[in-house]
Formats: structure tokens, C-alpha cells, sequence
């Protein structure tokens, strides 16, 4: 599942820094009020004789005796003191105000009580509150009872078992063993048999990898401790190894139990990538979490599962004997796998008499378990929404087509001339699509906005492809320009709506070349990105690219020019009902007779 951005500081800490900010900020506000009013704002210096003659001409509002200064206030506001250190003048001085009956205040320049003891206190407080917030930010980060890690009871309410995870028969036989350990570590051991200790489960999203890992701590009793690979690197320096250091106690305390690491690449990328200090403390985070793997005891039954979806891009000391030794594949199911897997997911659910699992899972080739959970829930809101007894064939199609295409943007109307523009957009993949002879079937095409696109043509495999010739990649390519074929040849113009397109179709021209080695270059593999490579390979992998791009827009163009009237009946069809089925499309292009016609 995608990560969202990565936090500095978690959420339940937030309140606590706010908190102690806004003490910060009184308190320093606080020191300021103080430090002002015991320096007085603009003060003249005058002597003694000057003074007297204050004194003398009356014009004084206060007269303010602390120690051996005097302070005048005028009755202008002006504020002037004198020092007059010989007691005999100053009480003279005194004498002058108190004649003229001016008042006359006796404080001692010794500080009151309380501004001696917030001036002690302040800085004391400030180091107090920034104490606290670090120790509140520190404590959580190393792991407090609970709220660090997620822990799920063997004998947690809503417990999965292995009966919830379908389609993944391989994977499931693989972690028996572990199973059998976890339950009997002892046992284990005595018979010779070596503790799997780490298993990476490798994967697209949502195959059910999380969904495995805990079937399989539930299923042989065992405490299922989670947590998320990316949750390592949003601490502060030298945390995230702390952090781990802090799972393992808890482990150990558990065992035997099951520790979970979610996307394990954020946080078992390669070593030594950088010079940042952000992946020289990933560095160490990682360090610490194979030294605390080193240390496993071989009784203390504890597993470490991890999933990824780029085991290509792991440090390979992770992968090394008696860390994750174990990989096993969790691929997307195929057909009867995805049947296996509605079936788990429709159990509470009331289906139509007609409506066949077999048919859905055919009709969803690519869907992960995931998305077929997914499927069946949009189903059922679809079916609750227009007052269905039960989930019927129409349901099901509409959560396909807005899993597949994304939901439909109500309220958004295009104007005629952009309706038309991506009707004839769309026709262009529709043409290309039926006219090569590798590609899926054209399924619906249509202009109604979903997601972030204007017009839709759907494509899908009739049964499940593992293996991608070199045409169907070229029929795939094509069909993508296909689009902006028709923009340019029958518009006469270029819209920006082919951009993903065209993106799509050069990420499969680049691969046809750096990865499957089907092109003149022969068999190259450019391998990841951070590994060195030529810039003069780079440059032939982007000419070599490029040839298969023009190539197949050329053959896209040939296609859409020859297909002009059959394009044309498509985009009456469309501009007239926004989406046309399979049937209506291949009527449009004489593939099938009208009903009518018929
Ligand atoms: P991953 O960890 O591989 O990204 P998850 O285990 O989080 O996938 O799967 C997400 C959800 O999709 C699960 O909670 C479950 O409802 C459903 N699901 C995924 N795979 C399967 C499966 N093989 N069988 C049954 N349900 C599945
Ligand atoms: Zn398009």
C-alpha cells in the first residue's frame, strides 16, 4: 500500500509539543514583562543639585527612594534620577520634596520576593518544560507500552485464520513449517530441524501478504507483532535503531511470537547510498536490526515475517543465511485463485441466483485480493444503494468499471467540442485495438470522466497472460497511440489528454529494450538504477526506444486512416450514449450485424 508522507513527529505527540511550546512561550514572555520593568523606560541622569531644584519648582508627581537612588517622576511623565550616595544630602533632598508636599515613596532596591524567585525559576521552568518534551518525544519513539508497535492476540476477536487467505496455496505450504514451530520451538530443535527465523514474503500489493503473516501467528497461537518499515525512518537520528532494539525486547518478551515488518525496503534498502545523514542513520537502523537477527536464540520461537514489493532493491546482508533466508513469492492469484478468494470475501454477502463467482473471476484478470474484497463491497453498496434484494451481475459491473477506470466524476459536464475531441480520441485506441491481432478484446469504451481521465476504452485479457511476446508489448504500444493517432489525423490537432498514454507506452518501449532485450541492442539489462552504466548505453537504449515508439505510432496512424468511417459511426455512438458495450463496438465496425439489420 502506498506510504503516505513520511511524519518527523507522530500525531499523539503533537499535542504534548503544542502543549509545551505554549508554556515555553509564557514563560519567555513572562521573563521579558520582568526584565522590562526593572529597567525603566527612558531615564535621565541628573545630579543632586539638579534635584533639588525639582523639588524646588514643585512641578513633580512622585518621588521614589530606593537605596541611593532617587527617582523623580514629573508630572510631564519624564522620568529622572539622581545617586546620591551621602546620606546627609539625600536626607536634605527629602527634606526639599517633603516641604513642598510632593509625595515621597521609601522602596529598597532589593527585589521583592517574588521577582528573586521567578528569576530563579524561569530558566529552571524553560529547562523543566524542554526536558519533558524530550524525554515525552524520546519515550514514545523507544516504544511505551502499547501505541509503539501493533499487537495483535493470538486470541484477538476478529482472528484470521488460514481459511480467510485463498489463492495462495504455495505460500500457505511454505509457512506450515513455521507454524509447526512456533507452536513447539523445543520440539523443533530436537528433531534437527533449523528454526526459520526469517521469511520475506515478496509480492505485488494487496496479494494478502499482511493477511498470511497473521493467519499464520493466529494459526499456531501466537502473539503477531506488527510494524510498518516506514515507521523507521520518520524518528529522529539514531531512533530508528533504538526503535528496533526496543521491538526485539518485546519480542523476546512475547516469544514465541511473530514479528511483522511491513515494507521492509523502507527501511532494508542498500547500504552506503548516500552521504546524507538521513541514510547514514538509516544505515545504522538497518545495522541494528541484523545484529538483533544474529542474536536470535535458536529456543526463543520467535519469526520474523517481512513483506516487500521490491525484494530487488534489499541490502543483500538481509538476505543472507539466518536473516531472511526464506523468500516465498506471493503473486497475484490466477483464476480459480481469484474464485477461491471471492469465495472468502462473499460469505456474509446475498448474491443473486444468476451471479456466478466463476464469472467474476474470470471477468477480473490482474485484480489482487485486494481489489476483489474491494470488488464485492462496491457491489454490495451498489446493490443497497438502488434497493437490490442481493448483488446482481449490474452491481458487479459497475464496481469493476470503477475499480478499473475510477469513479465517474458526477457534476463535471465537458462541453461538445471536448466530447467530441475524446470520443474520436478514444476511437483511435478502440480501431488499433480491434485491428491488432495480439491484443486483449476491447470490452467498453467510454467518455464519461472517471478519475482523473475525460474517456475510457477498456481492454481485458481473456484469460490470465504470464507470458508477454514481443507482439502483444507491440499491439499494446500501438493501441496506446492510438489515441493520439486519431487527435492528429482526424482532429488535425494534439490534445494533452494522450499523456499518459504516450508515458505508458514508452515505459513498455523501454523496457522491450533495457530489460526483455528485444530490440537490435540484443540482450542488455541495465539493472537498478544506482548501478553504474555508460552514458553512451543510455543513449542507445533511448534511440533504440524511440525506434519502437515510431514504429508502432506509424502503424497506429496506417490503422486509424483506414478505419475512418468505422471511427466515425463509433463517435456518433458515443457522442450519443457516453459508453458503448463490446457488441455495439464491433457493430460499429462491421464485425457484427445489427440486431436490426439481422
Ligand atoms: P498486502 O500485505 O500483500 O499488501 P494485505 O494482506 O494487506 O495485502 O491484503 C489486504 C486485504 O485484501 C486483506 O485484508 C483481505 O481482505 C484482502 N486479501 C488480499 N489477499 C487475499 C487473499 N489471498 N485471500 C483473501 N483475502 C485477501
Ligand atoms: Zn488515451
Amino acid at each position: 500500500m502506498p506510504s503516505p508522507l513520511p511524519r518527523l513527529i507522530p500525531h499523539s505527540q503533537k499535542s504534548v509539543i503544542v502543549i509545551a511550546s505554549g508554556l515555553l512561550i509564557l514563560l519567555i514572555v513572562a521573563s521579558l514583562f520582568i526584565i522590562y520593568h526593572r529597567r525603566q523606560p527612558v531615564v535621565h541622569d541628573i545630579n543632586s543639585t539638579e534635584l533639588r531644584a525639582l523639588g524646588e519648582n514643585g512641578r513633580v508627581a512622585s518621588l521614589k527612594v530606593e537605596d541611593e537612588t532617587l527617582i523623580v517622576t514629573g508630572q510631564d511623565g519624564t522620568i529622572s534620577q539622581a545617586i546620591v550616595t551621602n546620606a546627609a544630602t539625600q536626607n536634605e533632598i527629602i527634606g526639599v520634596f517633603v516641604k513642598n508636599n510632593l509625595p515621597v515613596e521609601f522602596s529598597s532596591l532589593k527585589p521583592s520576593a517574588f521577582s528573586t524567585a521567578m528569576t530563579w525559576m524561569i530558566p529552571f521552568l524553560t529547562f523543566a518544560v524542554l526536558g519533558f518534551v524530550i524525554w515525552r518525544v524520546y519515550a514514545h519513539v523507544g516504544g511505551g507500552r502499547g501505541g509503539d508497535f501493533n499487537l495483535v492476540d493470538a486470541n484477538g476477536k476478529q482472528s484470521v485464520g488460514f481459511m480467510d487467505v485463498a489463492g495462495v496455496d504455495e505460500a500457505k505450504a511454505e509457512l506450515a513449517e513455521t507454524i509447526e514451530f512456533l507452536k513447539d520451538p523445543e520440539k523443533f530443535g530436537r528433531l534437527g530441524g533449523r528454526a526459520p527465523r526469517g521469511i520475506l514474503l515478496s509480492g505485488p500489493p494487496g496479494t494478502g501478504k499482511t493477511l498470511l503473516a497473521r493467519a499464520a501467528a493466529n494459526e499456531a497461537g501466537a502473539p503477531f507483532l506488527s510494524v510498518s518499515g516506514s515507521s523507521f525512518q520518520e524518528k529522529f537520528a539514531g531512533m530508528g535503531a533504538a526503535r528496533v532494539r526496543r521491538l526485539f525486547t518485546e519480542a523476546r518478551r512475547l516469544s514465541p511470537c511473530v514479528i511483522f515488518i511491513d515494507e521492509i525496503d523502507a527501511l532494508g534498502r542498500q547500504r552506503g547510498r548516500g552521504n546524507d545523514s538521513a541514510s547514514a542513520d538509516q544505515d545504522q537502523t538497518l545495522n541494528q536490526l541484523l545484529v538483533e537477527m544474529d542474536g536470535f536464540d535458536q529456543h526463543s520461537g520467535m519469526v520474523i515475517i517481512a513483506s516487500t514489493n521490491r525484494p530487488d532493491i534489499l541490502d543483500s546482508a538481509l538476505t543472507r543465511p539466518g536473516r531472511f533466508d526464506r523468500e516465498v513469492a506471493v503473486n497475484l492469484a490466477d483464476a480459480h485463485g481469484r474464485e477461491e478468494i471471492l469465495k472468502v470475501h462473499a460469505r456474509g454477502l446475498k448474491l443473486e441466483e444468476g451471479l456466478d463467482l466463476v464469472w467474476i473471476a474470470r471477468g477480473t484478470p490482474g485484480f489482487s485480493g485486494a481489489d476483489l474484497a474491494n470488488l464485492l463491497n462496491e457491489a454490495a453498496i451498489a446493490a443497497t444503494r438502488d434497493g437490490s434484494e442481493a448483488i446482481g451481475r449490474k452491481h458487479v459491473e459497475y464496481a469493476r468499471d470503477k475499480i478499473l477506470m475510477g469513479a465517474e466524476r458526477q457534476g463535471f459536464m465537458m462541453d461538445e467540442d471536448e466530447r467530441y475531441a475524446t470520443a474520436v480520441h478514444e476511437a483511435g485506441h478502440v480501431a488499433v485495438g480491434l485491428a491488432v491481432k495480439n491484443g486483449d478484446p476491447i470490452h467498453k469504451v467510454s467518455i464519461l470522466p472517471r478519475g482523473r481521465a475525460l474517456g475510457v476504452t477498456q481492454a481485458l485479457p481473456e484469460r490470465d497472460r504470464l507470458m508477454k511476446k514481443r507482439e502483444y508489448l507491440e499491439d499494446q504500444i500501438a493501441m496506446l497511440l492510438g489515441g493520439r493517432a486519431a487527435e492528429q489525423l482526424l482532429l488535425d490537432t494534439m490534445t494533452a489528454g494522450a499523456s499518459n498514454d504516450i508515458e505508458r507506452a514508452v515505459e513498455i518501449a523501454r523496457k522491450m529494450v533495457a530489460e526483455f532485450g528485444m530490440s537490435p541492442l540484443g540482450p542488455i539489462h541495465l539493472g537498478k538504477p544506482e548501478d553504474p552504466r555508460s552514458q553512451a548505453l543510455l543513449d542507445r537504449v533511448e534511440s533504440a526506444t524511440s525506434d519502437i515508439i515510431n514504429a508502432q505510432m506509424k502503424r497506429a496512424l496506417e490503422v486509424v486512416d483506414a478505419e475512418r468511417e468505422s471511427i466515425a459511426r463509433l463517435v456518433e455512438g458515443l457522442m450519443d450514449r457516453d459508453t458503448l458495450e463490446a457488441d455495439e463496438i464491433q457493430i460499429c465496425f462491421g464485425l457484427k450485424k445489427s440486431a436490426q439489420a439481422a
